[in-house]
């Protein structure tokens, strides 16, 4: 991806721990690598075609100065996500805060932290069969869209689907997403067990009736298998509930462990159950 950088914009504010530092304020330093896509500013010659880099400073000095905290850590966190909702065309960025005046007592040149943050592309199954589903699932997706860090970009219609595993249960509803985030996966996944518990969620028994399951089917191309986490998805290609929803939304969609796409999944599913 191709990069604008800003290289050290000096702003005078009063984040920090010491009284001291809120009160009187000093200098701090920010410069960003921005992963932006420039070619259809470079062919054009268009600056609505790319992100205004004026303006952004300006945006950049305003969140400093109206914001305070106590950590650059905090800063550069809250500042990352501020500039990555800035615009479409920012994909990513490296971003580095410096605090050379900080009250340390001691002859030093700079202190700074750096953090990278980017948009990743993420598939979500959502499913219910407890309560009122469609409410439920359509107050999920209202929060996932009004998470900072998430942007729905597709939603699949809700099917009527058969219980899977465990049979003596209703109906389920079922359905998928797709989504950004510049959310790590392990963090995703938490915020989407936050949301299972504001359902009313309890884990009774496994497979069992449920108000609200949120499961992630892939994270970009990563392959993860820890403790907590299987992406992709352990059993997505066994479960036609799952996709289905997917199909409709993203054929295409990979799964780099079994090497195959939603479509093919789904296809190979279909002639498995025919036999
Ligand atoms: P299931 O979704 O298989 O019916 P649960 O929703 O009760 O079961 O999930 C059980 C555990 O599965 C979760 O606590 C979570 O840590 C783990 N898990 C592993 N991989 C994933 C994934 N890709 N998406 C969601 N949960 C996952
Ligand atoms: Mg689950």
């Amino acid at each position: 991806m191709d990069k604008i950088k800003i290289d050290n914009l000096r702003i005078f504010c009063n984040h920090g721990v010491y009284e001291e530092e809120k009160r009187n304020g000093q200098n701090f330093y920010v410069s960003a690598m921005l992963h932006i896509d420039t070619y259809p500013a470079g062919i054009s010659d268009r600056l609505d075609k790319s992100v205004n880099y004026a303006l952004l400073c300006r945006e950049i000095t305003d969140f400093m100065q109206k914001n305070r905290y106590n950590l650059i850590e905090a800063v550069a966190n809250n500042l990352a996500a501020h500039i990555l909702a800035y615009s479409e065309l920012i994909r990513g960025i490296d971003l580095k805060i410096s605090k050379p005046e900080a009250p340390i007592g001691l002859p030093f040149e700079n202190i700074s932290v750096e953090i990278h943050r980017e948009w990743h592309t993420a598939y979500i199954a959502v499913g219910s069969n407890m309560g009122d589903s469609r409410a439920i699932i359509t107050e999920a997706f209202d929060k996932l869209a009004s998470n900072q860090a998430i942007r729905i970009i597709k939603k699949s219609s809700l099917i009527v689907t058969k219980p899977y595993g465990v049979v003596e249960q209703p109906d389920f509803l079922n359905g998928a997403v797709k989504l950004e985030t510049y959310l790590e996966p392990e963090d995703l996944l938490d915020y989407l067990n936050l949301l299972e518990k504001e359902a009313g969620r309890t884990r009774e028994i496994h497979w069992g009736p449920r108000t609200l399951d949120l499961d992630i089917l892939l994270y970009d191309e990563l392959i993860i298998n820890s403790e907590k986490l299987t992406i992709p998805h352990i059993d997505m290609a066994n479960r036609s509930f799952v996709l289905q929803p997917l199909c409709e939304i993203a054929p295409y969609a990979y799964n780099c462990r079994l090497m195959k796409t939603a479509a093919q999944m789904r296809e190979e599913l279909e002639s498995r159950n025919e036999r």
